[in-house]
């Protein structure tokens, strides 16, 4: 829930390697886009492929929908095939940039590479939706593991750019097909460490301020219990995200909040 009532709760759609054409892809955003257009207390965030963001950063009408990328790289233009930059998403008029899903993470990024992924799309001043989650929910081992992943990937940004971080906290075995959610009241508790490990980097203050998400088979059946309970100022939805008519039932609970 969110306890700033001047702040919007954030809902981030993650079509992961969806839809298959350019049409589907502008169809199902401008079906959101209607739909997001009458939420005024919801700011709706569609991470699409990177090949369709110029064609739907032109589809934009106003701020209560813009599209985001998947994921950036961390140099800025040269001999990087296949990769591309935040200076290049800016320019694309794409303000959002997920950073670190564990998708991406199972394919080898690293820590080291998710920080330096970070540290340039902060400085681009896009909004960085940085994911971080446990493999296992291992009661010895995972709040550790959380600690460092967040340590690692946060290493060197400055306080200065903390306002436009936002973190996704996404249990792994809770993400993707056949998987299920966690529970809103566990997912409280990690929220909580989390902000305990974020005052530890940086202070309390910057601690409470960073809006945190929930993500992990969302639906438009659990979606409320999270805003209500997890203490989550939002959620990072992948595949209701794909059914635009469960994905707006998704925005109505969350403009409701
Ligand atoms: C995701 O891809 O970030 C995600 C949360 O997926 P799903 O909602 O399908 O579990």
């Amino acid at each position: 829930m969110n306890t700033n009532k001047n702040q919007k709760t954030l809902i981030v759609a993650n079509w992961k390697m969806n839809p298959l054409t350019l049409r589907d892809a502008k169809s199902m955003y401008g079906k959101i886009r209607t739909q997001a257009g009458k939420m005024q207390n919801v700011q709706t965030v569609v991470c699409a492929p990177a090949i369709y963001l110029s064609e739907l950063s032109k589809l934009t009408k106003g701020h209560r929908c813009v599209p985001g990328a998947q994921d950036v790289f961390y140099e800025k233009n040269g001999a990087y095939t296949g990769e591309i930059s935040a200076v290049m998403l800016k320019e694309m008029k794409v303000p959002y940039v997920i950073i670190g899903h564990s998708e991406r993470r199972a394919i080898g990024e690293t820590d080291e590479i998710v920080n330096k992924k970070v540290i340039a799309a902060l400085k681009e001043k896009l909004q960085v939706v940085l994911c971080v989650g446990e493999k296992e929910r291992d009661e010895a081992e995972y709040l550790h593991f959380l600690r460092e992943e967040i340590k690692n990937s946060l290493a060197s940004v400055s306080r200065a750019q903390l306002g436009n971080l936002i973190i996704a906290y996404e249990p792994i075995w809770a993400v993707g097909e056949g998987k299920r959610s966690d529970t809103p009241e566990d997912t409280q508790e990690t929220i909580l460490f989390l902000r305990k490990v974020l005052a530890e980097i940086f202070d309390k203050r910057v601690a409470m301020s960073i809006s945190i998400l929930y993500g992990g088979s969302v639906n438009a059946k659990n979606a409320q219990s999270f805003l209500q309970q997890s203490g989550a100022q939002g959620l990072l939805i992948g595949r209701a995200s794909l059914d635009t008519k469960q994905f707006g039932e998704i925005l109505k609970i969350a403009n409701s909040q």
